[in-house]
């Protein structure tokens, strides 16, 4: 068959099939972007990621119709600096947010910082965000003051899910700046504004962020399970009723894209905003070594999934490093836009490597800093600074992926090339500062 045959065959296709040029127009409109976010969710506590006890359909349902990340990292193990990465597309020890901001103080994402909100909103996009800011509580750094439209939450880094117990919680939920008395319990309350934004805007593309503030301490069961006193036996069970209010939450979320018939036009992330705190709540990083706090693997490496359908393949398992840092990029190159390349970004866009388009690996060097503790990963070598001991632990992820065997002294030439990668990315950052997490009487 000639060229100019198989042209001729394709127009006649186009003209005989309607479906196929509808394809085409629905491939020009903008998608829609879904960012799920869980707090303190570990690597292990989803069924997609092996639990066993705990069942999570909904959200395995996103690894299914989608990609699953075995090494998603998020870039720091406690959730303010977290987001502030996951928000600017950038490692927050570049501009300062490496600790939780004091309850209700004057701290926040600096404000000469870009979000997600910022850039979608110059794309034509309406943007909200549900749930946990935990960005800063002044009013400069309200969410609607940082790129979103729409804002449903608190600005704290806690919540009760329970409204009316005896400790007053940080700070109100708001709808907006209004102060609102929420009576659902919380996950369902974020859940139900996540569905009712979709409603409202299911017309023009937009950016919901969703930030559920489970599985997150207090350890509190929906209501209608009746009262479960956190003994020791039961911190499980609440743990358990409390993830599985997160999952039908996403199942709601899924179900209302497929019933407004965006599920397609809708690029679907989920993760965790940091690792499991396994004393305090149970959820498991299993295999890892580690908890939230630590920059060992169960601190940073979390559960990541990612949805498009018919965009990027279904049922896949990717396995290079990748990092909530690149969340941004690939939404604004899905939404059709470019990164300002003056801007240093240091996510990267991950749908040419999901396709297939680029088979190279998205990072050379994946870094962590969080005061004095920092880490490097480089395929699968990870370099941790252990702050306790003063050392450094070298760890072959392929071979030893709980970091038990300190292979540093074998593999000098690998723990300088780390080393040095690090202190070069450490030299383009302000220095880091000495304090701890600010935040008071609590669990960052
Ligand atoms: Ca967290």
């Amino acid at each position: 068959m000639t060229v100019r045959n198989i042209l001729l065959s394709l127009c006649i296709l186009a003209v005989l099939s309607p479906s196929l040029v509808m394809a085409q127009e629905k491939s020009r409109r903008k998608p829609n972007i879904v960012i799920i976010v869980a707090d303190d969710l570990g690597y292990a506590d989803l069924g997609c990621q092996g639990c066993k006890d705990i069942a999570t359909p909904n959200i395995d349902s996103i690894a299914k119709m989608g990609v699953r990340f075995t090494s998603g990292y998020v870039t720091a193990p406690i959730c303010s600096p977290t987001r502030a990465g996951l928000m600017t597309g950038r490692y927050q020890a570049r501009f300062g947010h490496e600790s939780n901001p004091p309850e209700g103080g004057k701290q926040g994402l600096p404000l000469t910082e870009v979000t997600v909100a910022n850039l979608l909103k110059g794309l034509g996009y309406v943007s909200g965000l549900v749930g946990k800011w935990h960005l800063g509580a002044e009013p400069q750094f309200h969410p609607q003051k940082r790129g979103f439209d729409e804002f449903f939450g608190f600005l704290d880094g806690g919540h009760p899910q329970l409204p009316g117990g005896k400790k007053k919680p940080a700070g109100p939920i708001l709808r907006g700046t209004e102060e609102v008395e929420e009576k659902t319990y919380l996950t369902y309350a974020i859940t139900r504004e996540a569905v009712s934004f979709i409603d409202k805007y299911k017309q023009e593309p937009f950016l919901l962020m969703v930030t559920y503030n489970a599985v997150h301490t207090p350890l509190q069961a929906p209501p209608e399970l009746g009262k479960m006193p956190k003994t020791p036996e039961n911190v499980r069970k609440i743990y358990a009723a409390m993830l599985k209010a997160v999952d039908k939450g996403v199942g709601d979320i899924l179900a209302k894209l497929r019933e407004t018939g965006l599920e397609e036009d809708t690029l679907i992330v989920f993760l965790s905003d940091n690792g499991g705190p396994t004393n305090e709540t149970s959820s498991s990083n299993l295999p890892l070594r580690g908890f939230k706090e630590d920059l060992w693997e169960g601190g940073v490496r979390i559960p990541f999934l990612m949805q498009w359908k018919g965009r990027i393949p279904a049922g896949k398992v990717y396995d290079p490093p990748v990092i909530s840092l690149d969340v941004l990029p690939t939404a604004i190159s899905a939404a059709g836009g470019i990164t300002d390349e003056k801007r240093k970004l240091d996510g990267v866009d991950l749908l040419p490597f999901l396709t297939g388009r680029n088979q190279a690996r998205p990072h050379e060097f994946l870094f962590w800093r969080r005061g004095a503790q920092w880490a490097v990963r480089k395929d699968d070598w990870k370099l941790t600074f252990v702050n306790e001991t003063k050392t450094l632990h070298l760890a072959n992820l392929a071979t030893d992926i709980d970091q038990q065997k300190d292979v540093a002294a074998d593999n000098p030439a690998v723990v300088r090339e780390l080393q040095t990668a690090f202190e070069r990315w450490n030299a383009e950052l302000p220095r880091a500062k000495k304090k701890k997490d600010g935040m008071k009487g609590g669990t960052p």
